[in-house]
């Protein structure tokens, strides 16, 4: 079956096909390593590892590439606040991030390239931006001239007047239209800064990842991946770096993540409700808070509460409860014999069995509806309770646990349900007096 992605910029799913053969490149824009992440930062990276999965389970090799932006405005603020150098709070939270994906069971990227280790790569892009009349150079800073590129805009849908009338200049900028964006600050006092051919500094934001993505997925990146929050005008600005660069389209599909609301507000660094993945995991088991990351279509918006994360723990617990009765129910003796010979009523639930599995997989191809891809998963399940409670069949315990095994492996792809494969314990399913004991050790 053919896999379809949404593309934010032509605004339709379109059928991938990878720029190689066999192989896709996917890049996903990280984290500003300034503070804790908080769960919409997770959000994003959940939904990109689960495509990700999803690729690899279709057979792709997929590099998958995620940053992190080591140098800017708010990690120089932080260091210069506690005394110590930009790297000691970017190393920090870099080590914060991957505590949390790992228990989120987000997989690490092929490549996590850092900004301040592609500072030559950077000051090249820009030196051909430079010679190329795109960007010019204005007190030490340079700056994408915007009007130069006429494509600019439409990933976003804005129009050009509209963003010029909403842009503004900062105190010490000297831009030759309001819009235009740095691709390269000239050195402040205290900054960290490097050299370049316009005197020492540092890296604007978006040019980082025009430099990595192409660096690590070729020219034309096939999938590039983000929260909807950073269309504009993050991955508007690396359109006009890279496509300006190299003449290229820069990206076949973007893929880009609805955001978290938490009491209606959009949940981002900017808004100050801040939600840290920190606080949540001590609250409910990572597992649930991947099941319900996922359990909405990646592009919708999600409502973000304890009300539905205690949704997403009673579907994980109800999941684990079809588990213990298969298990008790087929007991030691696992059977050993093929699913080829099956008849009757075993033959029958198998069919409806393999049937829902196919669900998950057509759920999957119209652009990757892990909301979809959980409820086939769950219909197996209610498949399996029925057939628990019929009456007796030759090779009833065979295809009971076939079928666990079937609803493993596709939970699997999603990274969900991880506590069924015994890889970690949910202690809020133990029994209170068990769960203390744990407490206390
Ligand atoms: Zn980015």
């Amino acid at each position: 079956m053919a896999l379809k992605i949404y593309d934010t910029f032509d605004a339709r799913k379109k059928e991938l096909v990878p720029v190689k053969d066999g192989k896709v490149g996917m890049y996903m824009c990280g984290m500003t390593v300034q503070d804790r992440p908080h769960v919409g930062h997770m959000l994003a990276f959940v939904c990109g590892d689960m495509i990700r999965r999803y690729l690899e389970y279709k057979g792709y090799e997929v590099t998958y590439v995620q940053n992190f932006t080591d140098v800017d405005d708010k990690i120089i603020a932080r260091a210069n606040a506690e005394g110590v150098d930009y790297t000691v709070i970017a190393d920090r939270y870099t080590q914060e991030y991957f505590k949390y994906a790992d228990l989120l069971n987000i997989k690490r990227a092929t490549v996590h390239p850092r900004a301040t280790e592609h500072i030559k790569d950077i000051v090249d892009l820009v030196e051909t931006l430079v010679s190329k009349g795109l960007a010019y150079e204005s007190g030490g800073d340079v700056y994408y001239e915007i009007a130069k590129f006429a494509p600019y805009g439409r990933l976003s849908k804005k129009k050009i007047d509209e963003l010029q009338a909403g842009a503004r200049v900062e105190v010490g900028e000297q831009k030759r239209n309001p819009m235009d964006f740095a691709l390269w600050k000239a050195a402040k006092e205290g900054e960290p800064s490097w050299e370049s051919p316009w005197g020492k500094g540092r890296p604007g934001w978006a040019i980082e990842c025009s430099v990595m993505s192409t660096k690590y997925c070729g020219t034309t990146v096939d999938i590039h991946g983000g929260g909807e929050d950073l269309i504009f005008p993050h991955h508007e600005n690396e359109i006009a770096q890279s496509e300006g660069a190299t003449g290229q389209k820069f990206v076949n599909f973007w893929a880009h993540n609805g955001l978290l609301n938490l009491v209606g507000e959009k949940m981002s660094k900017s808004t100050g409700h801040f939600f840290a993945i920190e606080d949540i995991v001590r609250e409910f088991d990572p597992d649930v808070i991947r099941f319900y990351l996922l359990s909405s279509h990646y592009r919708s918006p999600m409502e973000f509460s304890r009300e539905r994360l205690a949704e997403s723990r009673s579907a994980v617990q109800r999941m684990a409860n079809t588990f213990r009765s298969v298990e008790s129910y087929v007991g030691d003796d696992k059977p050993e014999r093929s699913l080829d010979g099956l008849s009757g009523s075993d033959l029958e639930f198998w069919n409806r069995v393999t049937e829902k599995a196919a669900l998950f997989s057509q759920a999957m191809d119209d652009d990757f509806n892990s909301a979809g891809g959980i409820a086939s998963i769950f219909d197996i399940a209610k498949e399996v309770n029925l057939y628990l409670k019929a009456g007796e069949a030759p090779t009833k315990k065979l295809v009971l646990s076939s079928a666990l095994d079937t609803i493993k492996q596709l939970a699997n792809v999603l990274g969900i349900l991880r506590g069924l494969g015994g890889e970690i314990i949910r202690t809020d399913d133990l029994p209170i007096e068990v769960r203390d004991l744990v407490d206390e050790r």
